[in-house]
């Protein structure tokens, strides 16, 4: 029997899931690696430990579910986006720890750069689909190349290879054999044309990034190498899809359709609504990017990110004190006085899409004699839902679409006072997964239908959904926007 052995690469570990030939999840294993917080607050992570633990997880999940590894016939990877490393294509060794998404060493560059050169934010928008930012890949490698001596001796030396994680587990994998991305990667480097569909010359310049390190560019469901994971496969397996894991997760919701939405609950929050051939640029705060390239159709999607969703709850829980355990917060939000009316703004580093202000600080208002413990915990999980609404929101204005579903993922999907709010405030029908790992479901999707495996949507078909249909009465619903607009505009005009 062939099965899809899909690697998540992801901020906190290497996951290995396998799913079968009817699209069923058979086995998943995990492995966590170190995050190397310098003193001075960069994030790493080491590109060698990662490498072992990826084919450590595919050893694992092929032993965990009793399956002969001549039965792998395809392997797809998902993988943390704008993590970006340095390495010498002749050693293959690595010339400097990852950089982490979430490192901020880049601000002080990509500054100087808008300084030098006022032109360059706006073509960074115009032409990478997002705003010059220290978060993307482009400032980072730049900072490798400017401040690692041994990347810029490689860079001089013709041999540097500077790559997002994907293309470091595909090198990996294939023991040097393959240098390749794909789109949904590329372009979050910010290097990335995303209407060409090519690097951009003009963004390596400004960046300073050499063109000539970066990786080549693949369709997301090409053959990009093949490999026997370490000797564990006796023939080398094709690796023969690839996506960063937020475009992967819209794929294993089944978002292929313009119009579709889907949103994971984490700690922050990714919403991200398919646009399919349609580019289409935001006046109202999100970013574009390229959904993937599959079947020869390259697609875009719309996305914001929220930074605090699911860390409120975990706010609550270990900083505030409000509530015990996660699970806690449903109990008071449901014994709550429906009638209060206090509202909690959770811009505890600044806020995200759609509203981006670096400098408003969280809130509390409307508080009255009627709110006590479990009306500011309800405000609480409530700021959760208005915050994904109002992406939701910014997409059906930037597109013009009607949004009446929401795929949604994530730890606080599992409190069903908050996706019934979510369904009203958003008026539209919330779909939870029952599958958590939709990153690895859609690269497996993706490797499967290029391996001749899959032919329709077998994984995303396995999926079991609960419901949560729109039932506020619109006059409550207004009401209560009305209400989370005034408390935001308190937090924005600060
Ligand atoms: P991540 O992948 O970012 O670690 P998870 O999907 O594991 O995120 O979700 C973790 C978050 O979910 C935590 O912030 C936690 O507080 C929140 N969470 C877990 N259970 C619940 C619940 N029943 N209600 C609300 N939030 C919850």
């Amino acid at each position: 029997m062939p099965y899809v052995l899909s690697i998540d690469q992801s901020t906190q570990g290497t996951k290995a899931v396998l799913f079968g030939a009817d699209g069923r999840l058979v086995a998943k294993t995990a492995r966590p690696h170190r995050q190397i917080i310098q003193d001075n607050g960069y994030v790493e992570h080491d590109p060698a430990e990662i490498a072992a633990n990826v084919t450590q997880v595919m050893r694992e999940v092929v032993e965990l579910s009793g399956i002969e590894p001549t039965e792998v016939a395809a392997v797809g990877i998902s993988n943390q986006r704008e993590t970006c490393m340095a390495w010498d294509r002749v050693t293959g060794e690595p010339l400097y720890h990852a950089v982490v998404w979430q490192c901020a060493r880049a601000k002080e560059l990509c500054a100087q750069l808008v300084a030098e050169r006022p032109e360059a934010a706006q073509r960074v928008r115009e032409l990478s689909g997002m705003n010059l930012s220290p978060y993307f890949s482009a400032g980072k490698m730049a900072w490798l190349v400017r401040n690692v001596p041994a990347v810029a001796a490689a860079a001089q030396a013709g041999t540097l290879a500077l790559g997002t994680m994907d293309s470091w587990v595909l090198w990996c994998l294939t023991e040097g054999q393959a240098f390749a991305t794909e789109p949904s990667n590329a372009c979050r480097t910010q290097l990335y044309d995303i209407a060409a569909g090519t690097w951009s010359d003009e963004l390596c310049a400004l960046f300073g990034v050499p063109r000539a390190a970066l990786p080549e560019l693949h369709a997301s469901d090409a053959v990009f190498g093949h490999t026997t994971a370490g000797g564990l496969f006796p023939a080398p397996v094709p690796v023969c899809g690839m996506l960063g894991d937020s475009q992967a997760a819209l794929f294993g919701q089944g978002c292929v359709e313009a119009g579709q939405v889907k949103a994971t609950y984490g700690t922050g929050s990714s919403v991200m609504m398919q646009t399919g051939a349609r580019l289409v640029r935001s006046g109202a705060g999100l970013v574009t990017s390229v959904a993937g390239e599959i079947g020869g159709q390259r697609s875009y999607v719309l996305e914001g990110n929220i930074n605090y969703t699911g860390a409120v709850v975990s706010w609550m829980k270990d900083d505030a004190r409000l509530i015990g355990d996660p699970g806690d917060a449903e109990l008071c939000a449901r014994r709550a006085n429906p009638a209060d009316r206090a509202y909690f703004v959770p811009a505890f580093t600044g806020l995200g899409a759609p509203y981006w202000d670096d400098e408003a600080t969280g809130l509390l208002t409307g508080v009255t004699r009627t709110t006590g413990h479990d009306e500011i915990v309800r405000a609480c999980l409530e700021s959760i839902a208005y915050q994904i609404g109002d992406v939701v929101d910014a997409m059906r204005a930037d597109t013009g679409l009607t949004v009446d579903e929401l795929r949604v993922d994530g730890g606080p999907t599992a409190n069903g006072y908050l996706m019934q709010f979510q369904a009203d405030v958003s008026d539209a029908r919330v779909s939870v997964s029952s599958v958590a790992e939709l990153s690895a479901a859609g690269a497996a999707q993706v490797a499967g239908l290029a391996a001749g495996l899959y032919h329709g949507h077998e994984v995303t078909d396995q999926i079991q959904r609960t419901l949560y249909q729109p039932a506020m009465e619109p006059a409550r619903r207004a009401r209560k926007l009305d209400g989370w607009r005034a408390a935001l505009a308190q937090a924005l005009h600060h």
